[in-house]
């Protein structure tokens, strides 16, 4: 079997690792001079699921999606996997409510998921904090360039090679996976663009100190080689990916607002703007295209992209080799693109 998978960024390469280990023959075609280079090319991304206060199909997808992303990051050596675990700081009481229904109903055990007060949180993070938080010790960040690259081991791929036409490929399924350009062909996709840009910082001796990643509406990963990531800022009403000054000053305020003191004498050392994928409901769109027999999708992965795409990988697998499904009917009816007709 023969694969077309249209788009090189983190859905595309995992589908194509995915297919690869099943035995079938996946070809990759990306639009652009490089894997990973849409809104998958940020230098680090923060790997965690989205929390629910409800155990729904929605939870569901992102629980498994979470242990995939980590058993499947373990069997790689060079993805700059950094999984010494994130802090959700609870700094409204929307957060602590909803974490606290988290922990109940999503029945996790305590090594994998608790709320720890704000002296525990400060000796985890290694520098003080204001407030408690919901603690994920397996929680980290990967380079997202380095894990497409470890994905696409062994794969075929063209570059600079914007598919126009999906169904004059040669191939058996054809897969679109290329974020918001889905559009072009089917523009009634329920769809939409948010701008983002993350911010590199230069440490301090202060922030050096950090160990964890920390999460409170951005997020502040731990100094590697010198440098911090920020993040990320989300304007629905812009789509282009030039960097601008204010996002950094935004990803430095909010770092302030909810550190306060640690934000000192960061300097801004680099910067990157891409945009991201989201649908009506908020959720991924994965599944065969309706009225179409041989045309998937996996698109809208929002801003959990990392763990999101392996785990779409899995299901269009099991649904293009005609497997048992790794994943719940309802879950795999609220990823459907149906679910918008
Ligand atoms: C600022 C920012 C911060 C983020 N932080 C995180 C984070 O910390 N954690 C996390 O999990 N997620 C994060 N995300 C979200 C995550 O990056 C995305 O969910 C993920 O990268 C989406 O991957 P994708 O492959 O669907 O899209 P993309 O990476 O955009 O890939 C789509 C590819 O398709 C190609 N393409 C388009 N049209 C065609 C065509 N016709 N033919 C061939 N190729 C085509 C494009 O060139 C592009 O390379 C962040 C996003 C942004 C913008």
């Amino acid at each position: 079997m023969k694969i077309a998978i249209l788009g090189g960024g983190i859905a595309g390469c995992a589908l194509a690792f995915v297919l690869k280990n099943a035995g079938v023959t996946p070809v990759v075609y990306e639009a652009s001079d490089a894997l990973a280079s849409g809104a998958s090319g940020n230098p680090y991304g923060l790997y965690n699921p989205r929390f629910t206060a409800e155990r729904n199909p929605q939870s569901d997808f992102y629980i498994s999606a979470y242990a995939m992303a980590l058993r499947t990051f373990a069997a790689f050596s060079d993805i700059g996997w950094r999984p010494s675990g994130a802090l959700h700081l609870i700094n409204d009481e929307k957060k602590e409510r909803r974490f606290s229904q988290t922990i109940e109903n999503w029945g996790w055990d305590e090594a994998h998921m608790r709320l720890v007060g704000v002296k525990e949180a400060s000796e985890i993070a290694g520098v003080p904090l204001g407030y408690g938080a919901l603690h994920l010790p397996q929680s980290g960040s990967v380079c997202l360039k380095k894990l497409a690259a470890a994905y696409m081991d062994g794969v075929d791929y063209h570059l600079n090679a914007p598919v126009e036409d999906y169904e004059a490929l040669e191939a058996d399924a054809v897969i679109l996976a290329c974020g918001p350009e889905a559009l072009k062909f089917f523009p009634d996709m329920p769809l939409g663009k948010v701008r983002g840009q993350i911010t590199q910082v230069a440490s301090t001796e202060q922030s050096e100190k950090l160990r964890c990643h920390l999460c409170y509406g951005g997020y502040m990963m731990p100094a590697d080689a010198g440098v911090h990531v920020l993040g990320s800022t989300f304007q629905r009403w812009l789509d282009h990916s030039q960097v601008l000054e204010q996002d950094d000053a935004e990803n430095l305020q909010k770092l302030a607002v909810n550190v306060p003191g640690l934000e000192k004498g960061l300097t801004v050392v680099d910067h990157r703007a891409a945009v991201r994928v989201t649908s009506r409901d908020h959720f991924p769109m994965v599944g065969r295209l309706p009225g179409k027999d041989n045309i998937y999708v996996s698109t809208a992965h929002g801003s959990h992209g990392i763990v999101s795409s392996i785990m779409a990988a899995h299901l269009l697998a099991d649904m293009i080799l005609d497997r048992p499904a790794c994943l719940g009917a309802d879950t795999i009816a609220a990823l459907s693109p149906a679910r918008f007709i």
